[in-house]
């Protein structure tokens, strides 16, 4: 008997990866409407945990109403002999994989900034309470990962209880933060890599490293370590660093080589600090954004809860689709927010004083990181809206990127150009294309189940077209 002979959806690899769209939801948890979300793995000893025990904490599925979201907040209690601490949080990014695997459920992000969506398609097939998904979710575990000998969960959809709930998450997701900070890349032989996220984004692999934290903020050099140790065949394994190529850049030959087999040749060299060049590639699981602004030549970030636009006009979902991908593109990469607090935070760049415009959140979460001569020469929304305001603000405020400008900066190069059409970096178009998902039509690949949403990728194409035609999605 399979292990889901009796749960009403399919579960399994090849639903990862799978997109539901705003009108197939039948609910949304958390997501970018909601500001309360949170996923959290806790480990305790055995003797405290009730094994199978799930609760629901406000309305369960059926009382949710179709087409809506909701905050959301879901506790998983584990325990096991050989269980460590430091497995919390790999066990917790875990989360992205199991539900994806889940037929029709989809999970992006991650501890804060979590958006799960179930499909009606599934909702009416069964799969109607949370004590289902909590089913899913502990034969999965406890399968996949046997030093989990005990599991309990609890989902919270109670606003209230959910907002109650949501400071003490972040500073557990924070005291986990932190305890990589003081630790060197140089001090290490080994970095680690993960390739969870390949389902959405076939040639990413974050490298993980003391002092650049995992592209979604959850995964740090020390959870690396521990998931190696008790899972050396899973997504997160060593990556011996092998010889130093270029220090202020941070390449190494290992990661090259690493980089090179699990991208399928597609990408060929990673510098970690830097932004142009070779940068780090980006799923669509990070915290944010980093950007750069040709017209002052300096970098903007913007974070995935931020709502509003950038100095640039773009949002972060725009600014997030140009980075996405498993792409390299000059300029842009995706970031966590702890990578902001590292010394070697755009070391070849020209780090901090590089950096132009972040959102006040985000400048406040992080300024005892920052240069302190800094942080009132960074603008942030509250102090400019446009790029012309930008450029006077930094001139004003003796930015250090001023005394590099030449001549002036033109704020309005290039003006018949649409912005997003300015914002590609010209010489780094990418030469695979990852196609939007579709689905797939009865008969169209024999042995393929029809309905299922699958994804071409092409290679080295060569694309003509007489017209472009860019439309906003309004999902
Ligand atoms: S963003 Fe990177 S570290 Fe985080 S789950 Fe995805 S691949 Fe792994």
């Amino acid at each position: 008997m399979s292990l889901f002979e009796d749960i009403p959806v399919d579960v399994g690899i090849i639903y990862e990866g799978e997109r539901i769209r705003g009108r197939d939801m039948q609910i949304e948890l958390g997501g970018p409407r909601e500001d309360y979300k949170f996923e959290l793995v806790q480990s305790k000893p055995m003797d405290e945990i009730e094994d199978g025990k799930m609760t629901v904490v406000g309305p369960d599925l059926p009382e949710l109403p179709e087409g809506t979201n909701t905050p959301f907040g879901m506790v998983i209690v584990v325990g096991g002999a050989e269980l460590e601490k430091d497995l919390e949080g790999v066990i917790e990014r875990r989360l992205h994989e199991y539900v994806n695997f889940i037929e029709g459920f989809m999970h992006l992000n991650q501890r804060y900034d979590i958006q799960m969506r179930l499909s009606k398609k599934s909702y009416q097939k069964g799969f109607n309470s949370f004590k289902v998904f909590g089913e899913v979710l502990m034969r999965l575990y406890k399968s996949e990962l046997p030093f989990i000998e005990k599991m309990q969960v609890t989902f919270y959809t109670d606003p209230e209880k959910v907002e109650e709930l949501y400071p003490g998450a972040m500073e557990i997701y924070e005291a986990r933060d932190a305890r990589a900070r003081g630790m060197s890349d140089d001090e290490v032989d080994v970095f680690y890599g993960c390739s969870l996220c390949q389902s959405f984004a076939p040639t990413h692999l974050c490298v993980i490293t003391p002092q650049r934290y995992a592209n979604c903020g959850a995964i740090s050099w020390f959870d690396g370590r521990a998931t190696d140790k008790v899972d050396p065949k899973g997504p997160v394994f060593k990556i011996p660093k092998g010889a130093l190529i270029d220090d202020v850049t941070g390449e190494y030959e290992g990661v090259n080589q690493v980089i090179r087999e699990k991208s399928l040749g597609e990408i060929e060299r990673v510098q970690l600090y830097t932004a142009f060049g070779y940068p780090h590639t980006s799923c669509g699981c990070f915290e944010g954004c980093l950007f750069y602004i040709p017209e002052v030549d300096g970098y903007g970030v913007v974070h995935r809860n931020y709502k509003g636009e950038t100095v640039n006009g773009l949002n972060f979902v725009t600014i997030s689709d140009l980075t996405a991908g498993g792409k390299q593109i000059d300029g842009f990469h995706g970031l966590s927010i702890e990578y902001m607090r590292s010394p070697k935070f755009m070391q070849a760049d020209g780090g901090w004083n590089r950096v132009v415009w972040i959102p006040e959140e985000i400048r406040d979460r992080i300024k005892e990181y920052m240069p302190e001569d800094m942080i009132s020469k960074i603008a942030t929304e509250k102090d400019v809206e446009t790029l012309d305001q930008l450029k006077e603000w930094l001139k004003d405020r003796g930015h250090p990127i001023v005394d590099t400008w030449k001549e002036e900066p033109a704020v309005e190069a290039a003006p018949a150009m649409p912005q997003q059409q300015m914002m590609y970096p010209q010489q780094a178009m990418p030469t695979t294309f990852t196609m939007p998902t579709m689905e797939l039509p009865a008969g169209a690949v024999p042995g393929l189940p029809s309905g299922m949403n699958i994804r071409i990728i092409l290679k080295n194409a060569k694309i003509k077209a007489e017209r472009l035609i860019i439309k906003v999605d309004k999902e």
